[in-house]
């Protein structure tokens, strides 16, 4: 049973109030999980063509819709526009992936084994249910969406509490697109009804992208239901730049590849390591870069960085970077948090055993690591739990 009743959104850069929301009662909650089944039985045996026409669909309202859409994200997360524009966009895309080779993917075919006989056959599994994070909050819900629609399943999302809105404006384009009602739903529920929906027979896998925290609570809910699961948890990526790299693309990529989104990536480069030859001038164009990066209001199409989606985000960013000073750490710029504002930072001289180092830094925080040589900044990189992947520059 949920305990809160209603949630707000709010603009990160502002503080404005966005909308008010009502989370479902466990009655509203337990007949779209049922609307969910019934539509699941025929939309499963719809043509795959009927399905991805719906596809093809949105992909039209996101691209005519793309600076309501963009405005939407970046007025409930804080993401520059240009970057919410480029999101709506990569949706569009997406959508049209699947619809082109959507009936590739699902064709059966025949396979060699001992049997007399055998095939490769690809049904649907039945209702999805998608646990979403704000960080893109359109793309999160379209790249599980597309393939999952395109197979024949349907799907119910719980989005990340703060970005309700975005939510609600896919629910409707995806009706407007055709999908029918009960195929996509948009739950507005509280984390703890998750155990709700799991637990529900209609519902036969769940995926979750967010923190390590949540992916172990909806992974041992699934265990506890028999679930089929897949999570993208957090990430630390590191940035390696050898001896012979060239150094105007590794601090100008190393910046892209950091400060995206306002540094809240899962696949950002988040640890520097740069070999000794090329330490010193590097930390000094990095600090000279991240120092011009325009930060302000995030509809502003000049503005390079944004607020970040929520103030509790920016103090735990600010903890880790006290952590890291307080270790010996050098702060070659930035170090300032105002409300959900953190400025651009640079730490220098980062090594293992600081917070920096050895957990997920989600946001514009840059932490650059001394290798002696090639061999130590391998091993450096491999000293992370959280290696999504690796980016190494050389000639
Ligand atoms: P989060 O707190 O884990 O939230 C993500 C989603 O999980 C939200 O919808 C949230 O709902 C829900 N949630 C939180 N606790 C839950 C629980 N105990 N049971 C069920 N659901 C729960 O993560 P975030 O801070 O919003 O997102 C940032 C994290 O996502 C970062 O660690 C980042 O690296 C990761 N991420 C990974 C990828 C990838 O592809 N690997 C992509 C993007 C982001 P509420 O909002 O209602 O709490």
């Amino acid at each position: 049973m949920v305990k809160r009743t209603e949630v707000k959104t709010h603009n990160p850069f502002n503080g404005q109030e966005l909308g008010s929301y009502m989370y479902m009662s466990d009655q509203q909650l337990s007949d779209c999980l049922s609307h969910a089944n019934d539509a699941f039985q025929i939309w499963k045996v719809k043509p795959v063509s009927e399905r991805t026409a719906v596809l093809l669909n949105a992909a039209s309202i996101l691209t005519d819709n793309k600076s309501r859409f963009s405005r939407l994200i970046t007025e409930e997360m804080g993401k520059p526009i240009a970057e919410a524009e480029a999101e709506v966009l990569k949706c569009a895309t997406v959508c049209r992936y699947y619809a082109e080779h959507a009936e590739d993917f699902l064709r059966s075919t025949e396979i060699i084994s001992d049997a007399q006989r055998s095939s490769v056959r690809f049904d649907a599994l039945g209702t999805i249910l998608a646990v979403m994070p704000w960080n893109f909050p359109f793309w999160q819900v379209f790249r599980f969406l597309a393939p999952a629609l395109a197979a024949g399943n349907t799907a119910v999302l719980k989005h990340a509490s703060n970005v309700l809105g975005c939510g609600e404006a896919i629910r409707n384009l995806m009706l407007e697109a055709g999908c029918p009602p009960g195929v996509f739903q948009h739950l507005i529920i509280d984390y703890q009804q998750v155990e709700t929906v799991l637990q529900s027979s209609y519902i036969k896998a769940a995926t979750l992208t967010g923190s390590e925290k949540a992916g172990a609570a909806v992974a041992s809910l699934a265990g506890k239901y028999l679930k089929k699961t897949v999570l993208e948890l957090g990430g630390s990526n590191a940035f390696i730049v050898l001896d012979d790299a060239n150094l105007d693309e590794a601090v100008s990529l190393g910046v892209r590849a950091r400060m995206l989104n306002g540094g809240q990536s899962c696949i950002a480069a988040k640890r520097f390591i740069i070999t000794a030859p090329l330490y010193d001038a590097f930390i000094e164009r990095f600090e000279d870069a991240v120092r011009k990066l325009a930060v302000g209001n995030p509809l502003d199409s000049s503005t390079q960085i944004g607020p970040l989606a929520r103030k509790d985000l920016a103090d735990s960013l600010h903890q880790q970077v006290q952590d890291a000073i307080d270790k010996g750490a050098r702060l070659l710029c930035g170090g300032r948090q105002n409300d959900c504002f953190y400025q651009p930072s640079v730490l220098a001289d980062v090594v293992p055993g600081m917070r920096v180092f050895d957990e997920e830094t989600f946001g514009p925080v840059a932490a650059i690591v001394k290798a002696s040589n090639v061999d130590e900044a391998i091993r450096l990189s491999e000293l992370s739990n959280y290696g999504l992947g690796v980016t190494i520059l050389h000639q």
